[in-house]
């Protein structure tokens, strides 16, 4: 066996996030809700089921019981469901409302266009008592209250953004063909830099890289090393961990993390000679992390 050759190099990368017109407001009413999100979108840990990997389809923003969760834009009441509903579709959110929305300007998704999509919120602790399904709402209008209901270990709201379809990742209800989570930072106001570090590691011919950040959850959608690309918003990006070229190897969040780290691990990518190019895009396809290491 050869012996073990390892080098850590290090780079950092300074961007203003320039965010598009946002689509929706906040959900919560919290002064920088971006410093309150402890999981962001995309492969993690889980800490309420001993740290298995999932792939997590939204945005953990933390709060406690007299913190209001509103509707993120104009719509109806598409679902609600109490906990312990015998059809709620989403048992392990508890009480959860689900909101539909139409926008004139097209989702641009999977090269196409969409005007429907759908907000949803998990774990509430009461749902606003004056809602029913069908009801119109204003961006702005109390849907409840965070909680812990529903399968989580402390009080949070779980917020998605999903375009065309309410279909669930494990489900195979899904006509539209494609992965219908998006990243809901992709349609909110997120004025701070995104500080993203990458690191190597070689280790025999594979290829270990770390994606992380000090300071808060970022906002990672889309990988490119070499020709290989995982991109979050499709279901093979999201749903698998590992497969024939690489592993997914999130660290470990905790509920209160400020800290994001990613390790893919690439299976024989150092068998051909060439550099190793990597590119990390953000949810906006912005370029956050560009760097190059001759193999
Ligand atoms: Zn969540």
């Amino acid at each position: 066996m050869k012996p073990i050759k390892a080098i850590v190099l290090l780079v950092a990368f300074l961007l203003p996030l320039t965010s598009q017109a946002a689509m929706l407001q906040w959900p919560v009413e919290f002064d920088e809700p971006w410093t309150h999100i402890s999981s962001t979108f995309g492969p993690r840990l889980k800490a309420s089921d001993d740290y298995n990997y999932e792939f997590h389809t939204g945005l953990d923003i933390a709060g406690d019981t007299t913190d209001a969760v509103v509707a993120a834009a104009d719509g109806e009441v598409f679902r609600i469901y109490q906990e312990g509903d015998e059809d709620s579709d989403y048992p392990n959110g508890g009480n959860v409302v689900i909101l539909k929305h139409h926008t004139d300007s097209a989702i641009r998704f999977h090269k196409h266009n969409y005007h429907v999509y759908y907000t949803l919120y998990l774990h509430l602790d009461s749902i606003n008592s004056a809602l029913a399904e069908g009801d119109a709402v204003s961006a702005g209008d109390e849907l409840g209250l965070i909680g812990q209901s529903g399968t989580t270990e402390f009080d949070h709201l779980h917020f998605e953004v999903r375009v065309n379809s309410t279909c669930s990742l494990s489900s195979d209800c899904n006509t539209t063909g494609f992965e219908p989570h998006v990243h809901p930072l992709r349609f909110l106001d997120y004025p701070e830099q995104a500080e993203v570090t990458l690191s190597r590691l070689v280790f025999q011919d594979d290829f270990l890289l770390t994606i992380w950040s000090k300071h808060r959850e970022v906002d990672i959608n889309k990988i490119v090393v070499n020709n290989r690309t995982i991109n979050f918003s499709t279901r093979r990006g999201a749903v698998r961990q590992t497969n024939s070229w690489h592993s997914l190897q999130p660290g470990k969040f905790s509920t209160r993390s400020r800290k994001y780290a990613l390790t893919i691990w690439y299976h024989h990518m150092l068998q051909s000679t060439k550099p190793i190019h990597v590119q990390v895009y953000d949810v906006h396809n912005h370029i956050v992390a560009d760097q190059q290491w001759s193999n």
